[in-house]
């Protein structure tokens, strides 16, 4: 028997429940990744995300080569095509004859579309389909309320979640010991360039985000030391706090079960407030495969009738950092030039948009998609839809930031600020989060003139507040 396991963002070579599969079913298993034309055809010719795909693309390749030999294989590594995924994979394991496709699960409703379409070419061919829980700790109907439905609140979710985990969930899925299976490459497969994939390298090799299982393992390395700090430093973006972990577990650079395991086996504050993120992290996909309408839809549907203003000039100056509010330029800095957004400021960013700006959660939601290296379709649809209150377990309608007292509170001297926004680096502290209530002679002396040098706010705080409250109010009829 001989398979083929269809990578796709699972892009490593252990802990890996298809590949395990595959090897374990089979006796000679061949690896493919697509570069699906369906999806990278409509993305703009400089894309991070692309850039670290092909990255990891081209780690994993020389992983399972080295990873055959090791056991004395023949050597192998990962096909790599550049096509529309729906014609290829069927016809990939036709030439090969094999007489199984694994895949891990995704639950996107495109990807899951996508997949039946290859599942029914396949059987045409009288080729097998099997796919696998891999990405999340639990999947779909795996966590369930007492009456047997999906929870939509987060709390009593987390708490069903912690009480089902076992050491079991959280056990790799071996792969090395069964690496002699994997198969030669066909002659010739070699990774294409990026060029010939029609991308233009992006800044990526400039940042300091290490890419493919040796970038994952080496921030796990480093976030490892600091996680009983976690909880303390999270919300702050100037502190390194966090895991940096987000494009890695999007491109599946490392398991998620690896995390979760470390996570709990760990203890402390720390790790119990990172686990949360991560049980985060399954609520939203588990939402998203439960409620496929909430891409594009509300999750709550009263929440559709709220009129967003149409307003493309303030729309614009959002998504070029240019609203006159520092903490929300100077994210949208980070956005623009990195690929990441620290989570407080994506949740200052998106309320400031819906609730400030009073424009429509899904334009900031494309926008992010089209900008975040770790773009996520469940996590950011479930993090645009909290923010602006339309979702499940949202932040209330009534509730709503304030862009300066959230500045002063989780930037307080302005760092971060300073950090992306170095025109402000003479504003003293006292008026860095609301730098126009400077006087001529403190802009003077902070060598800034509002208004030319960085712009007089787009809108009053106060003012949007009471319009805002006056547009939810439609939710309560
Ligand atoms: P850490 O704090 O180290 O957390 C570890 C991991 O937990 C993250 O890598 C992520 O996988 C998961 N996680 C953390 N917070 C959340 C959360 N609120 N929801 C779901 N998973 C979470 N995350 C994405 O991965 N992709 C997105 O496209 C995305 N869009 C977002 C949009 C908005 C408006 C908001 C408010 C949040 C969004 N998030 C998204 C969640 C969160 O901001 C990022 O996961 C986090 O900032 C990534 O940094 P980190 O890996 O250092 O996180």
């Amino acid at each position: 028997r001989s398979a083929l396991v269809w990578f796709r963002r699972d892009l490593r070579n252990f802990d890996h429940a298809a590949l395990h599969h595959a090897l374990r079913q089979a006796e000679r298993v061949w690896c493919v990744f697509i570069f699906d034309r369906d999806i990278l055809d409509s993305l703009p010719r400089q894309d991070r995300r692309v850039e670290f795909i092909w990255q990891a693309a081209s780690e994993l390749d020389a992983a399972l080569d080295a990873q055959s030999r090791r056991v004395g294989g023949q050597g192998s590594g990962l096909i790599v095509l550049h096509d529309r995924a729906v014609d290829a994979i069927p016809r990939l394991a036709r030439e090969l004859g094999v007489d199984q496709v694994l895949a891990n699960r995704d639950y996107e409703p495109a990807a899951i579309e996508r997949d039946s379409r290859v599942a029914q070419a396949l059987a045409e061919q009288g080729i097998g389909f099997a796919d696998y829980k891999d990405q999340v700790i639990f999947e779909r109907d795996e966590v369930l309320t007492q009456g047997g439905t999906p929870f939509s609140v987060f709390t009593p979710y987390r708490n069903a979640w912690m009480k089902k985990l076992e050491a079991f969930h959280v056990l790799a899925y071996p792969v090395d010991k069964y690496a002699s299976r994997l198969a030669p490459k066909p002659a010739g497969a070699l990774v294409p360039d990026l060029a010939s994939l029609g991308f233009e390298p992006s800044n990526l090799a400039e940042l300091k985000m290490p890419t493919g299982m040796s970038g994952a393992r080496q921030l796990l390395e480093d976030f490892r030391r600091r996680i009983d700090r976690y909880k303390r430093s999270r919300d702050f973006p100037a502190l390194k706090g966090v895991s940096y972990l987000s494009p890695h577990l999007r491109f599946g650079t490392v398991s998620i079960r690896e995390l979760a395991g470390l996570a709990w086996q760990h203890g402390g504050e720390g790790a119990e407030s990172w686990l949360n993120e991560l049980v985060w992290r399954d609520f939203y996909h588990m939402i998203l495969w439960h409620h496929p309408r909430v891409v594009g839809q509300a999750f709550k549907p009263a929440f559709d009738k709220v009129r967003w203003d149409d307003a493309p000039a303030l729309f614009e100056a959002w998504c070029a950092g240019r609203t006159g509010y520092p903490i929300v330029d100077a994210a949208m800095a980070q956005l623009n030039q990195t690929g990441f957004m620290h989570n407080r400021l994506r949740m200052i960013v998106a309320s400031f948009l819906t609730k400030d700006l009073g424009i429509d959660w899904r334009l900031g939601e494309r926008y992010f998609a089209t900008h975040l290296l770790d773009f996520d379709l469940a996590a950011n649809n479930g993090g645009w839809q909290w923010a602006a209150s339309t979702g499940c377990d949202a932040q209330p309608w009534f509730r709503i930031f304030n862009p300066v007292t959230q500045s002063e509170r989780f930037d307080p001297d302005g760092r971060f600020i300073r950090r992306y926004l170095p025109q402000l680096a003479r504003v003293p502290d006292k008026f860095i989060h609301a730098p126009w209530k400077m006087g001529g002679i403190d802009q003077s002396a902070a060598q800034l003139k509002i208004g030319v040098d960085y712009p007089a706010p787009i809108v009053d705080h106060a003012v949007a507040r009471e319009r805002t409250l006056n547009r939810f109010g439609v939710t309560k009829e």
